[in-house]
Parts: C-alpha cells; structure tokens; sequence
C-alpha cells in the first residue's frame, strides 16, 4: 500500500474487500499499527444497544428468608448493629430497582440513601431537595444550545448556568418535552419540601419530611433516567435481555445527550463484546427499521440460518515492504 498525498504522514490509505456487502471500502488507518485495525462496513445495519449503565435488582430478590437475612447482613455491614432491623426497613425504603443511565447525580444519591438508612433525617431531607434543583439545573444547561428557537434561551443564555426558580425550571422541562405534567407536579411537591426544610418551620418533623423527600426525589430521578420508566427512548426487552435505543429517541436532545453515550451501536449478530461477532458471517445490510433490525435480531438469536461472509472478516494486509496489518471487520 502506497502513500497516498494528501494523507497525514501517519496515516496510510487502504481498500479493502467487505466480507458483509461484497465492495471494496476506503480506510485510513495509522502507518504502523500496533494490534488489529477494527473496520466497519459503512451499509450494516445498526442499532445503539445500552451498554453503560447503574443496575440494583436487590429488592426483587428479597423473595425467601435466606435472601432476606443475606440482605440485612449487608446493612450490618455497611451501617452498624445498633438499630438493625430499624435500618433495614429504612433501606427497603431507600432503594429502587432500577437500570439508571449513569450521570452526576449517582453519587449524592449513595449519599442519601446512607443518611435516611442511618437515621440522619435533617440531612436526607435538606440533601434531597438540594440534589432536585442540581438535576433540574443539569436538564436544562445541558440542553440549552440544543433549544435555541425557544423564547426560553435568550433568557437563560450566558447566566451562570444556574437557576434558583423551581417554577421557572419546571416550566421550561415542560415547555422541551423533557417532562411531562405529572413530574412537573412532582416538581412542584418537592419545592414545598424544600421550603420546609430550608426556612425555619417551629418542630418540624424532619423524620416524616426526609421520607417524603427521599422518596419523591427518587422516583423523580427515576421517571427521567430510570431506563425501565422510559419506553419512549428504549426498546425494553424486544428482544429477551437486551435493551436498545429507539432511533427516534436518539434524534432529540435527551437522546442525544444522556442515552447515546451509554450505548453502543450493534449489529443484527454482534454479541456482547465490541467486537465479537461470527468469523464466516455476512452482518445484515441497512437501512432497516428499528422493528425490522429487532425482529432479525431476536430470529438470529434463536438461531435462524444466516448469510455467508463476501470475503475473511479478518484479513492481513502488506502496508508496505515488510509491514503487515491485521485488519478485522466488526
Ligand atoms: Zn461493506
């Protein structure tokens, strides 16, 4: 293979014969690779499969007395003795299975649930409010370039990316289709939390208010990022154990900024490693639909007979005198 001009010194060009569509495709590829070159045919059909994620089931397995006492061991272990069972009905409290798209909120989250599960009600209480209007503030800065039409983005662009009005934020999530109405009430239920926990309120109840809190604050935070709440963006089992994105999802803001880079785009019969798929096998051609790319998906996966590789899906090449390159198509 030749220098072609034009190319960076350290790059070099090459065509290679496809093992899935038959033609031969241009790549540029580093002059002296180290390892296997991964190449792509740009016509096979793919669609984001989640690959990135935060994942709690251990409430579904609270099922017999064995799971059960395995379970309060963790609290022992995690939070002390003293108030056990107390504890663990506090932690039943504060956890929610869920697959949750990772993001910044993850940690405070831990944090949370440590407080209520120990019993350090003020703190649970004022943390999860504090943590809503950090969500709230993360939706909308993180979307604003994306909603330059709305009246909202000359009133926003260049502030100190944060906004302290809980009605205002609501308002605007609603207004980008970011949340619906119901959440914006959920919204609207904790901001008065949050008044009762930051202003002075003569014996309140802190115990009462935390669990209200911490409650609401989870399953607002899972009605946005909890992956199970959210067939709108995500074909949730359409094929047994694996969820992808909808095509459709991926065209909005959301989609794009929170659900594209936890996933990774997969062929009808990539399996779960990057770059695991069959030696001698042709991957589908697109453009397919979503329904069309799911149902050869799920027909491959019980496997139904597939098309011949064109050529090796592996093939070596001589880049130039005494050079070789393993290149390999996934
Ligand atoms: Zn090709």
């Amino acid at each position: 293979m030749q220098q072609v001009p034009g190319q960076p010194p350290d790059k070099t060009a090459i065509h290679v014969p496809c093992p899935d569509c038959g033609v031969a495709h241009g790549y540029t590829i580093p002059r002296s690779p180290v390892g296997p070159v991964m190449l792509r045919c740009p016509r096979v059909a793919r669609l984001p499969r989640l690959r990135r994620f935060y994942f709690d089931a251990s409430l579904n397995h609270l099922n017999d007395e064995r799971a059960i006492a395995q379970a309060k061991d963790r609290v022992r272990q995690e939070h002390g003795d003293e108030r056990l069972e107390e504890k663990f009905e506090r932690w039943k409290e504060a956890t929610r299975v869920h697959i949750r798209l990772v993001d910044e909120y993850t940690d405070q989250i831990g944090e949370l649930q440590k407080g209520y599960i120990q019993g350090l009600d003020f703190i649970t209480m004022t943390g999860a409010v504090v943590l809503v209007e950090r969500v709230l503030n993360r939706l909308v800065f993180a979307m604003l370039e994306h909603h330059k039409a709305s009246p909202h983005y000359k009133k926003l662009y260049g502030r100190d990316r944060k906004l302290q009005n809980w009605d205002k934020l609501s308002e605007i999530l609603v207004d980008w289709r970011v949340i619906t109405l119901d959440q914006a009430k959920r919204v609207e239920s904790l901001h008065r939390l949050r008044n009762d926990s930051v202003h002075y309120v003569p014996d309140y109840d802190f115990k009462a208010g935390a669990a209200q809190a911490l409650a609401q604050t989870l399953d607002l935070i899972d009605s946005i990022y909890n992956v199970v709440h959210r067939p709108d963006l995500f074909w949730l089992f359409t094929v047994p154990g694996e969820i992808f994105a909808r095509s459709a999802a991926l065209q909005q803001p959301f989609g794009r900024l929170f659900v594209a880079p936890a996933c990774f785009p997969f062929s009808v019969l990539t399996s779960f490693g990057d770059t695991e798929v069959p030696p001698d096998l042709a991957l589908p051609l697109g453009p397919l639909s979503d329904e069309e790319f799911l149902r050869l998906r799920r027909e491959a996966r019980s496997g139904a007979p597939q098309e011949r590789a064109k050529s090796p899906r592996t093939q070596t090449l001589e880049l130039r005198e005494g050079l070789t390159a393993e290149v390999r198509f996934v």
